[in-house]
């Protein structure tokens, strides 16, 4: 620098002079995962661009690219109603009712099977199953990728659609939060009565002290997890979706019936490895074991131990 400086004959400087380095690893992350595009629905409606892959789309320009007027070539598989004998590619006879049988084929490598089918009778006669008005946009596929090419029912795509569900390749529906350990919480911090809490055994506080206040600590139960908002009201999406579909499409009763995030604390909910605060879920440190995550801060003993049996992945420091 001192060189460049007498050559030039005026003072360079370094660029950074001092330099503060910091490492930072995964951000905090709670989202629901959905595909990207968006897909509501597994259904394939083919590649034809004119469609966008989206029902309104497909049904608007149907007869305008294709030969025939009203009808589309879904790839999918063949099925055969037991019952009619309709050829169809849904599992299940709308007029029968029944369950519709696969019909194997075989194929060569790359030919694909096409179904003909009338999108908008199809569309329409799932709006008036659901008795829902259409969606304005019903994102759905080119093709399948299974073996069998089975596609999802349009209605729940439909319902999908209405409460702006994303669904994945495997048809679930998923929200990602990352695993904050926690052993202690005050009902009045996780919107949570003081009733409700003592509902679901939270009689005493962590002294021993009937629990009359919001405001006191608890030890919290190694079973319980406290999601955060985001994941409330999405959960909230997701209830009503499922309430929808067995209401409308399956003829059975609702189960959640719920219209607000508080409403479900209580219900029943599984964790899945890898994995009401504002961003994070918050399970018990034992919790967060049993789904083989260590927790690094709270149990550094154990987390040398089992990664050194080779057990189990650290997750990234916060
Ligand atoms: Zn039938």
């Amino acid at each position: 620098m001192e060189a460049v400086s007498r050559a030039m004959g005026i003072e360079v400087r370094s660029r950074g002079g001092t330099r503060i380095g910091a490492r930072m690893a995964r951000p905090e992350k709670s989202k629901d995962r959905r595909s990207a595009p968006m897909v509501h629905c597994l259904f394939p409606i083919g590649n034809e661009p004119a469609y966008r892959k989206e029902l309104n789309m497909a049904i608007q320009n149907i007869g305008r690219t294709g030969s025939s007027r009203k009808t589309i070539s879904v790839p999918a598989g063949k099925r055969k109603c037991p019952s009619c004998g309709t050829s169809t590619y849904r599992t299940w006879c709308r007029e029968c009712n029944k369950h519709t049988d696969l019909i194997p084929m075989k194929r060569r490598f790359g030919e694909v099977n096409k179904e003909s089918m009338n999108l908008s009778e199809e569309v329409d006669a799932a709006l008036s199953t659901l008795g829902v008005p259409m969606p304005k946009e019903v994102k759905v596929l080119d093709s399948l990728i299974s073996k069998n090419e089975v596609p999802e029912n349009i209605e729940k795509g439909i319902l999908r659609a209405i409460y702006d569900l994303g669904v994945n390749k495997d048809g679930t529906l998923r929200y990602d939060m990352t695993d904050i350990p926690l052993t202690h919480f005050r009902p009045s911090e996780i919107e949570l009565s003081v009733e409700r809490a003592r509902e679901l055994g939270y009689t005493r506080d962590m002294n021993g002290l009937p629990l009359t206040d919001g405001n006191q600590m608890c030890e919290l139960k190694v079973q319980d997890v406290i999601p955060n908002i985001g994941c409330g009201d999405y959960m909230v999406r997701v209830s009503r979706f499922i309430d929808d579909l067995l209401e409308k499409f399956y003829g059975l009763e609702r189960y959640y019936d719920v219209n607000d995030r508080k409403e479900l604390i209580g219900h029943l909910s599984i964790g899945l490895a890898p994995p009401y605060l504002r961003r994070n879920t918050l399970p018990h440190n034992r919790l967060y074991g049993s789904k083989r995550r260590i927790c690094p801060s709270v149990l550094p003993r154990i987390q040398k131990e089992e990664l050194r049996r080779g057990r189990g992945q650290p997750d990234p420091a916060p």
